[in-house]
């Protein structure tokens, strides 16, 4: 059986605890693989190899860590069929999603960091006469970064790339449910020729491991990817410690489909964003709402594309939904089917485990894609976020209506307008409680724009120049003239 096991000052160390987890793939429920549960001690480790690097790695030129971070992007490339299949086997998601967003998201995400930091400038005030102020950007040491299961190749490259091109060094903890592709990218960083000691992973628990590294002293920076109770309790223990915390949460996003849209696009695009990943993407529309005068039409098309959905086994290149990522969660969602119809919701297709599963994958963590209808904005189900395959939909009459709906969660990460009166879609997305808003489109990432959530979906902003802003420190040097 594979081990995973840490990663630390360049070798793969087994934990102090001798003990492992089971690593599950959701579309089998089979144990493929064991990992690492580590705990304060291996955390100590890692971070005290960061810490050692961290002189050489800060003093090592820009070009230079240029060059080994697009070595990494290379490597990624030429293993990509290999990290393509360890995502989907580790995480239940389909393998066409993971080789059309997961693996080159991760290339990306080197590459763009890898040639930001050769642009990079900052800026100098001029005091009158007096005196000549410049700002200078430095590394802070060691950055805690912790990553969830749904997106685990692409959130965690989106996390290291930007530390280590700013000249940290990190230490970084993947979900204890998807470690794999964390695990293949150690030993491709390695190869690469990135020092020991610049990047370390710590496998293991969030709540013995990833809270090591969020009270750690020796940490002055976390950035943390998960669900908002999480980060919550990443803020209490970084806070007393003034660490330097960028958080990316949960959401409820709304997608809002006014009359004029353009239903040959806004209907395939809205069953993407509401089953894509089986909805286990924090940006995906859980909430739909559709103007009355098309909401019917609206609402056909939509349901009969839905049912062309294929679930089946995510290594089948046809297959469309895949597994839940576990059986716990796929409890947890179909939890929210049930109480859909205590709260007086109507299912409209859906809501059951899909049955005539190949005999590979019946014992999957697969759940059908459910439209629920009938539930005003205040219900549960509406205010809660589900990460599933759920979505509802609701009719609004008016401009007014549809932004009071969208806001009405205490959610802020994204949201989509669909119309063709650009205006509207300028006021509308003005007038969005939200860190994102698409209009016309779904999930077309621009890695130099900002992003994160407004509300309970976050705290700061990553992307671009603000990424490389977070993993660093502004410092005014003043001199008199
Ligand atoms: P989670 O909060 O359970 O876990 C995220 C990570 O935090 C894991 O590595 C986990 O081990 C670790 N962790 C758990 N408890 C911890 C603690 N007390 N201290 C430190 N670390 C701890 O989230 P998840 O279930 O893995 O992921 C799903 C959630 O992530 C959803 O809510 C989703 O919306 C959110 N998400 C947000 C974004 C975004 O960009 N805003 C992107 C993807 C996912």
């Amino acid at each position: 059986m594979k081990r995973v096991l840490n990663f630390i000052d360049g070798q793969f160390e087994p934990p102090c605890s001798g003990r492992y987890l089971p690593d599950v793939n959701p579309a089998t429920g089979q144990v493929i693989a064991e990992l690492a549960e580590s705990g304060a001690e291996d955390v100590d480790a890692a971070v005290a190899a960061a810490s050692r690097a961290f002189d050489a790695w800060r003093r090592t030129p820009a070009e230079e860590r240029s060059r080994l971070l697009i070595r990494v992007a290379e490597r990624i490339e030429e293993n990509f069929e290999e990290l393509a299949q360890l995502e989907s086997e580790d995480s239940g998601k389909p393998i066409a999603l993971a080789r059309r967003i997961d693996v080159p998201r991760a290339v990306r995400n080197f590459r763009f960091f890898a040639t930001a930091i050769l642009h990079v400038e900052t800026p100098a005030h001029m005091t009158d006469d007096r005196a000549l102020n410049y700002t200078i950007r430095q590394p802070l040491g060691v950055a805690g970064l912790i990553s969830p299961w749904n997106l685990p190749l692409y959130l965690l490259t989106w996390k290291v790339a930007p530390a280590i091109a700013a000249g940290n060094c990190c230490v970084a903890k993947p979900s204890e449910l998807t470690p794999l592709t964390a695990d293949r990218l150690a030993a491709l960083i390695a190869e690469a020729g990135i020092p020991p000691g610049v990047v370390n992973i710590v496998h293991g628990p969030g709540a013995s491991a990833g809270r090591a590294l969020t009270s750690h002293p020796k940490v002055p920076l976390i950035s943390f990817t998960g669900g908002t109770k999480t980060g919550a309790d990443v803020m209490a223990h970084a806070g007393p410690l003034f660490k330097k915390v960028s958080l990316e949460l949960g959401g409820k996003n709304p997608n809002i489909v006014f009359a004029d849209a353009d239903l040959d696009q806004a209907v395939p695009t809205s069953i993407q964003s509401s089953f894509a990943n089986q909805g286990e993407i924090c940006l995906c529309g859980s909430r739909l709402f559709v103007e009355k005068p098309i909401y019917d039409e609206f609402l056909g098309r939509f349901l009969e594309g839905t049912k062309k959905l294929r679930i089946g086994d995510p290594l089948d290149a046809s297959t469309d939904v895949g597994a839940l990522v576990s059986d716990a969660h796929r409890g947890k969602v179909e939890g929210y089917v049930a109480l859909a119809r205590e709260e007086g919701g109507e299912i409209l297709i859906g809501g059951k485990r899909p049955r005539n599963l190949p005999e590979r994958i019946q014992n999957g963590y697969f759940l059908e894609p459910t439209v629920i209808a009938g539930l005003d904005c205040g219900r549960r189900v509406m205010q809660e976020e589900i990460f599933g395959p759920v979505v509802t939909v609701t009719p609004f009459g008016s401009t007014e209506e549809a932004i009071a709906y969208a806001n009405s969660t205490r959610y802020g990460l994204s949201a989509s307008v669909w119309t063709r009166d650009l205006q509207k879609a300028h006021r509308v997305a003005a007038a969005i409680d939200s860190g994102t808003v698409w209009v016309n489109t779904w999930l077309l990432r621009d890695l130099r724009v900002p992003f994160g959530g407004m509300k309970e979906s976050g705290v700061g902003r990553e992307g671009g120049f603000d990424s490389l802003d977070f993993f660093t420190e502004a410092k005014n040097v003043c001199v008199k003239l």
